[in-house]
């Protein structure tokens, strides 16, 4: 409560509300100036506990919000003129919501889902974890059209040492192992990957890892930062902090193949017939 200059009591409280009851009903005055893209959030949090990361200690654990609302949100989206979502969540593929039946359900499910909404021709999702990315989501890249054929995937580093460091969870080998049945399922999409160098004890051989893993791979675009500790995640009590000029050195070595690896996958692009999306008019 406050006291206006009138001396009259108003209420300054907010309802307290669901986290995810904030989002604000669409209007139907979606115009092309405005807007035919929008962003869905479906989950917050995150159990995995990466050891660099704050997300688990700032937005605590993983909650997904039932399918229907999501589905509900999406058609009104549609109806306003939305043609493409992007769900959002720090863990998207974590995703399980309470679907019809009681049961939870999966992001590959909530797509397929999704896909039946007349008028809403393009669905994207991030950001991702490898372990999370199951049979059901691949599928729906597989026969989904309109789940756009991209995937912004982090593996973070090439190497198992410094994967382990981290607590990633997953290993060089089983990142291959999840992008080549990707590939399979999907073999146009277009790969981004999130990458940190100069993360504690990471020696030349580590940083060689990545170096090949990303050439390997063939990312059509990829994040790539020097490793700063985040206070109170374990990464920032870790010993072995790297030098400031070799993660500098590291990071233009990345940055430069990665730029390679984007001319590449931009040029083979070159003579293709793509669908795009016209999202604004340039004044
Ligand atoms: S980096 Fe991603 S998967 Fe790891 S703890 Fe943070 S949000 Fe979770």
């Amino acid at each position: 409560m406050a006291k206006a200059e009138n001396g009259r009591v108003i209420d300054t409280e907010f309802p307290i509300e669901d986290k995810f009851e904030h989002l604000p009903a669409p209007t139907k005055k979606v115009t092309i100036s405005r807007g035919l893209t929008s962003f869905l959030t479906v989950q917050e949090g995150c159990d995995k506990f990466c050891s660099f990361c704050v997300v688990p200690y700032t937005r605590g654990n993983e909650v997904s919000r039932p399918l229907s609302r999501i589905v509900e949100e999406a058609k009104n989206l549609a109806d306003a003129g939305v043609r493409e979502i992007t769900l959002l969540g720090q863990n998207v593929n974590a995703y399980h919501g309470q679907g019809a039946e009681g049961t939870d359900k999966g992001l590959g499910a909530l797509l397929f889902e999704l896909a039946k909404i007349d008028g809403l021709d393009r669905l994207r999702y991030t950001t991702s974890h490898p372990n999370d990315m199951d049979d059901e989501l691949i599928a729906a890249h597989r026969d989904l059209d309109q789940l756009m054929p991209y995937l912004h995937l982090p593996v973070q580093s090439g190497s198992d040492r410094i994967l382990k460091a981290m607590n990633r969870k997953h290993t060089a080998k089983s990142y291959f192992q999840v992008i080549e049945k990707i590939r399979t399922a999907r073999p146009d999409i277009a790969l981004s990957g999130d990458f940190i160098v100069g993360f504690p004890g990471e020696t030349d051989a580590d940083f060689a890892d990545t170096m090949t893993l990303v050439k390997e791979i063939g990312y059509a675009s990829a994040y790539s930062f020097k490793y700063s500790a985040r206070p109170g995640t374990p990464g920032a009590l870790m010993d072995d902090q790297v030098e400031r000029q070799v993660a500098d050195e590291r990071l233009q070595a990345l940055q430069s193949l990665i730029k390679q690896g984007q001319s590449a996958f931009n040029q083979a692009c070159a003579g293709q017939k793509m669908d795009v999306l016209i999202e604004k008019r340039d004044a």
